[in-house]
């Protein structure tokens, strides 16, 4: 009697873990199942998916971290029998001169022997189009969006095919509008007139969902992909599948509900404030109180609270505040110190709260997302059903014997999202 082994469809490699969940969320929406995990997985694949999404932390790591982190997502993908390879950067390109994008393009290119491969950021639902092989954000050049700016990765040229040249030892080229839109047949004869003229690395137009339907299927067999969330779009029917309930469809939710938000965000403040104005139970943590030793104290405390009450519904557990009193707390104990101190605090709470019996968790915040994912000792989330663009519930099979997560970035979501987002799984 012969098996069929259901081999991994797509393999992604994303270079930050909320990137790693945008792109997570584009692909199940387009019809794929998909799992994102914490970091390259130290055993196989426990769940039959089409795609996984290893979300490494790499965007800003020196270029040597971020392309070993890279090959050894790629060399884990390839043991799960991944069929073709998504390197995700942010749809903004952040990257410096030294890199990552380029670097670790080349290394994934050298690891896969493939002689060529896609760059574009391009995701018109968020804004990102790229005309001429120029990025705009919104309605202006990426140098005039405000990345011009950004402590990190300061992005002070809009075009990508200078960008790019300048971190990889591969010619670059483009593939303009004009092109992509004539479709399949003719972007393939512009990658093989570009490979014969030695072009490694070609920067894709991309000014609407139509133009990455357009190029989906010339990306078929294509051994790497780099590119934002945006081209994931339409891949999934490279694979021949459909958008479908199915995709995004997780095991049934029990247990109970809690909200746990370290976003000082003034999307987050407003959700704090919408949640306690429904009447539902509320308790701030002060960040000077968790000082000298009192944050375990202060952490049972809390949860001495939230005991009795859950089983009436969600609670929530926040340190968020508003900027002046955020600022008066750095002041006091230094913005890294403060960070830490409640990031720590709400993992732990985030733990207790599940040792209590949650099982339906929110977390508001990039970083609290990460402290409370550690705490909790997720390794694997499988994603399902979008709450708010962006924001997809999770599933985390083994932690606890199965806890539904939701982790939302600072600015995301409605003003309602915190009692929305249980509506939602139910
Ligand atoms: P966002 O996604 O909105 O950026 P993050 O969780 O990534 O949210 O970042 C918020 C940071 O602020 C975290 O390091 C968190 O620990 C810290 N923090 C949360 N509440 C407070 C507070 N009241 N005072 C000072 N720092 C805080």
């Amino acid at each position: 009697m012969s098996t069929l082994k259901m081999g991994l469809k797509l393999g992604c490699i994303a270079d930050d873990s909320t990137g790693a969940t945008d792109l997570a969320n584009n692909l199940v929406r387009s019809g794929m199942r998909v799992v994102q995990t914490i970091g390259v997985p130290a055993g196989p694949l426990a769940a039959d998916v089409d795609a996984v999404v290893v979300a490494l932390k790499s965007r800003t790591n020196p270029a040597a971290e971020a392309i070993a982190q890279s090959l050894e997502a790629l060399k884990w993908l390839q043991a799960q029998g991944a069929e073709q390879i998504y390197f995700k950067y942010c749809s903004t390109f952040d990257s410096t001169p030294e890199g990552n994008i380029g670097p670790v393009t080349e290394a994934l290119m050298d690891a896969l022997g493939t002689d060529f491969t896609i760059a574009t950021p391009a995701f018109p639902d968020n804004g990102r189009t790229v005309f001429k092989g120029y990025l705009f954000a919104g309605n202006v050049l990426l140098n005039e969006s405000g990345m011009q700016n950004h402590p990190l990765t300061p992005m002070i040229d809009a075009n990508l095919v200078r960008v790019m040249q300048a971190q990889t030892k591969r010619k670059v080229g483009l593939i303009d509008y004009k092109t992509v839109a004539l479709g399949e047949g003719d972007i393939r004869e512009r990658i093989a007139t570009l490979r014969a003229e030695g072009v490694g690395v070609a920067v894709v137009d991309a000014t609407s969902n139509d133009d990455l339907h357009l190029l989906g299927p010339a990306l078929k067999g294509m051994p790497l992909i780099t590119a934002g969330s945006g081209v994931a779009i339409a891949l999934p029917a490279n694979f021949g599948l459909q958008p479908s309930l199915q995709a995004s469809q997780l095991p049934a939710a029990s247990g109970l509900q809690a909200v746990v938000s370290g976003s000082c965000s003034v999307a987050t403040n407003a959700q704090v404030a919408h949640f306690k104005s429904t009447g539902r139970p509320a308790m701030a943590i002060n960040p000077a109180g968790l000082m000298n030793g009192q944050s375990d104290a202060v952490v049972q405390q809390v949860l001495a609270w939230a005991s009795p009450l859950l089983k009436d519904g969600p609670v929530l557990v926040y340190s968020t505040a508003e900027p002046d009193a955020v600022k008066a707390v750095q002041a006091q104990l230094g913005v890294a110190e403060a960070g830490a101190l409640v990031e720590h605090a709400l993992g732990s709470v985030a733990r207790g709260l599940v040792d209590l019996g949650v099982q339906q968790l929110v977390v508001a915040g990039g970083e609290t997302s990460g402290a409370c994912v550690q705490a909790l000792g997720i390794a694997q989330l499988q994603i399902g059903p979008q709450i708010d663009p962006g924001v997809p519930w999770c599933h985390a099979p083994s932690a606890h014997g199965g806890v539904h997560i939701a982790l939302k970035s600072g600015n995301f979501g409605t003003e309602d999202f915190f009692s929305k987002a249980f509506t939602v799984l139910a």
